[in-house]
């Protein structure tokens, strides 16, 4: 989740013509503004978007075989793609083109013969836009206190994974942990304190959770809760009591946590999954803390 919003990464425009002339001068204009990619064809154009996930494209539109507007209509129908932005530049100078292609979703509409400070300039601007709604994006779906992701983000991969967990029939671990007597250390070192070690922890936990598909996120408060997509329970528990040590290893706090692991099917909710967990964590809280409890329910 930790993205430096200051110094953002260099952004891609991936350009598409099967002129090579057109692919150079337009690279050449635009080496300043971003990591230029080049596509001869829209099949091209295709794979190249899926795999490099590029933040704007810009689309000629007569090309053979596959033209600027068909390659349009595929980028938008796949969720990898849909949402970058197009722009069109085309020797295609009547308005009903424009038109049409402004209405299938592009950004812009460009027309050749064109003036290169206008292109580099609009390049400029989306470029922006794209920027701006990056760091929107990551505002939407970070915890400000500790940079972990938010329970917000955490819902959205939750009901993404549960889906393909159905459709793979792979199991899902969750897990629940909770910062033990945190009420009586914000009491004893102030709310300041208690914010640091709340960082602290994150931190802790940021490391352990860093691979993927592994999601950690700050659910609220003094409690995070664990996403572990394809995880058996020996596997998830192991990471669960792991990161436990580990906290109690290196901060002056110690946390609880609760698991549950089940292969979901269309039948089963992540609700039932998460509410089993939550119920090992008042077990785990119970049997005196600093441990953990996985669920030994099973559920469909
Ligand atoms: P238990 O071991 O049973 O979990 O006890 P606890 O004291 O940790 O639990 P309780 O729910 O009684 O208290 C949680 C505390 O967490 C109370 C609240 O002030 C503190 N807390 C929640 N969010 C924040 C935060 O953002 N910053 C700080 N400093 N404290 C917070
Ligand atoms: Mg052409
Ligand atoms: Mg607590």
């Amino acid at each position: 989740m930790a993205t430096d919003l200051l110094s953002p990464p260099i952004q891609q425009v991936l350009i598409v013509d099967d002129e090579v002339i057109n692919l150079k001068v337009l690279s050449n204009l635009l080496r300043d503004e971003a990591n230029i990619i080049l596509a001869k064809s829209g099949k091209q154009a295709i794979r190249k978007a899926r795999e490099l996930s590029p933040d704007l494209i810009i689309l000629d539109i007569k090309m053979p075989e596959m033209d600027g507007f068909e390659t349009l209509s595929e980028l938008h129908q796949s969720p990898q793609t849909a949402a970058i932005p197009v722009i069109f530049i085309t020797g295609l100078s009547d308005e009903h083109y424009e038109e049409k292609g402004l209405l299938l979703g592009a950004a812009d509409y460009i027309f050749k013969p064109f003036h290169p400070g206008i292109v580099k300039a609009r390049v400029h601007t989306h470029l922006q836009l794209v920027r701006q709604r990056n760091m929107l994006e990551h505002l939407a779906n970070c915890d400000s206190l500790t940079s972990l992701a938010n329970r917000r983000y955490y819902k959205k991969i939750l009901t993404q994974q549960w889906i393909s967990a159905i459709q793979r029939k792979q199991p899902v671990s969750l897990a629940i942990f909770d910062i033990d007597n945190f009420k009586h250390y914000n009491d004893d070192f102030g709310h300041d304190a208690g914010d640091h070690l709340l960082r602290q922890v994150s931190a802790i936990l940021a490391c352990q959770f860093e691979e993927k598909p592994l999601l950690i996120s700050r659910f609220g408060g003094e409690e995070f809760v664990a996403l572990m997509p394809t995880y058996t329970q020996v596997k998830a528990r192991q990471l669960i009591e792991q990161s436990v040590e580990r906290v109690s290893e290196n901060t002056d706090v110690t946390i609880s946590a609760g698991g549950s692991t089940c292969i979901p099917n269309d039948t089963s909710s992540s609700s039932a999954l998460f509410s089993k967990a939550d119920k090992a964590l008042y077990v785990a809280k119970a049997r005196g803390k600093n441990c953990v409890i996985w669920s030994e329910e099973h559920f469909v």
